[in-house]
Parts: C-alpha cells; structure tokens; sequence
C-alpha cells in the first residue's frame, strides 16, 4: 500500500489542476520559501478529512480555497484527490486503488468522495483505522509533532500503539455497541 498520486485543484496555491505522481520509494518536495511545498502536505491532511483550519495554517476553512493573485481570479472550491495503491489489498475493498476526494465549495458546502461515489467522512474514517494513514495517524508526521507525541498523555501516546497494532476498529466498534 502506497501513495500513487495526489491530485490539487484550486487547493491553497495550486490554482491549476495539477497532478503529483509519487512511485514506491522515497519522494522529496523541494523548491523555494512560499512555493507551496507544505501546502502538498496540508491537501492530503485536508483529504482526509481535517476539520482544523489552525491544524491547516489557516484562519477559517475557506482560506484554503484559492484567494487570487494579482493575475489571476480566485476560485471558487477547492478539490484535492488521493489514489493509494491496494495491491495488497490492505484497505477492506475489492479495489486495487483506492481514490479519497473531497471538494468544498465557498458557500461551505463540501462533499467527500470514495472512488467517485459519494459517501461520509465517516466511511472514509473506517476505511483507514488501523493503516496508521487517517488524519490522526501516524503516516504524516508534522512539524512539532515529535515533541507532542514525547511530551503527551500516556494515553494519547497509547492511541498510536493502538493503530500501529490494528486495534482501533475494534475499539471504536466496541464504544459504537456500548453506546446503543
Ligand atoms: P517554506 O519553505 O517557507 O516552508 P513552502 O514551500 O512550504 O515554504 P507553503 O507554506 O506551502 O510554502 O506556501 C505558502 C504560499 O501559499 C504562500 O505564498 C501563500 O500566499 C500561498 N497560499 C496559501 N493559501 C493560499 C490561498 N488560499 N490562495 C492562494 N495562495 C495561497
Ligand atoms: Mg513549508
């Protein structure tokens, strides 16, 4: 299972659609300050569904559509799109790739999508409990994020344990049952 490509459209900075290809292996972002190397990070913590405009870099969710420059109009949605390889069919569907969408619209209005279908944050949550991929996982390690994980609850630090040993979905099925 890896990251096969990551698709932007009026995401941050990246007014054109553009489309990152990544290969199995080790991938760099390099290139000047403010030319957007962190925003590639922040579109796939957005597609999987990160609610915090803060944890974004931003003040408010709309910040992350793309405002405009002198040149050019702003946008009115932002798109971004991740294809992860299933070969391994590590993910539980009978797909061998695996796309997460999701667009917002300046109006607020904001749609995820799992292979073109649409469907819940929720659906995509589960589908990823126990990759170490969702947004609380362990796959994408930002800035600072060391030190909180170090210097955090034992508990909290117990949430990364309980997902690099593929028991979070059973955890959450357990408090799901409780509760009804
Ligand atoms: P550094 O090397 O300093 O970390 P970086 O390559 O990580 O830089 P980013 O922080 O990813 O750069 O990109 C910042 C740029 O993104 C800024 O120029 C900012 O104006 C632009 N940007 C952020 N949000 C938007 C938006 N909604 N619309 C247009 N441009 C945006
Ligand atoms: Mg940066």
């Amino acid at each position: 299972m890896y990251l096969k490509s990551l698709e932007v459209h009026g995401f941050k900075s990246f007014a054109n659609k553009l489309l990152f290809e990544f290969h199995n292996g080790i991938t760099a972002i390099v290139g000047p300050n403010g030319s957007g190397k962190s925003n590639v990070a922040d579109a796939v913590r957005w597609v999987l569904g990160e609610q915090s405009a803060k944890q974004l870099r931003g003040a408010k969710m709309e910040d992350i559509i793309f405002a405009g420059t002198e040149l050019r109009k702003p946008l009115g949605y932002a798109y971004v799109a991740i294809t992860i390889s299933n070969e391994d069919h590590k993910l539980n569907v009978p797909y061998e790739e695996v796309t997460i969408a999701r667009r917002v619209y300046r109006s607020g209005e904001s749609e995820y999508l799992l292979n073109g279908a649409s469907c819940r944050l929720r659906d995509i949550q589960e589908l990823l409990f126990d990759t170490g991929i969702g947004k609380e996982g362990y796959s994408i390690i930002g800035q600072g994020q060391i030190d909180k994980i170090l210097s955090g609850k034992p508990e909290e630090r117990r949430e990364l344990f309980d997902e690099a040993a593929g028991i979070v979905k059973f955890k959450k099925r357990k408090a799901a049952a409780e509760k009804n």
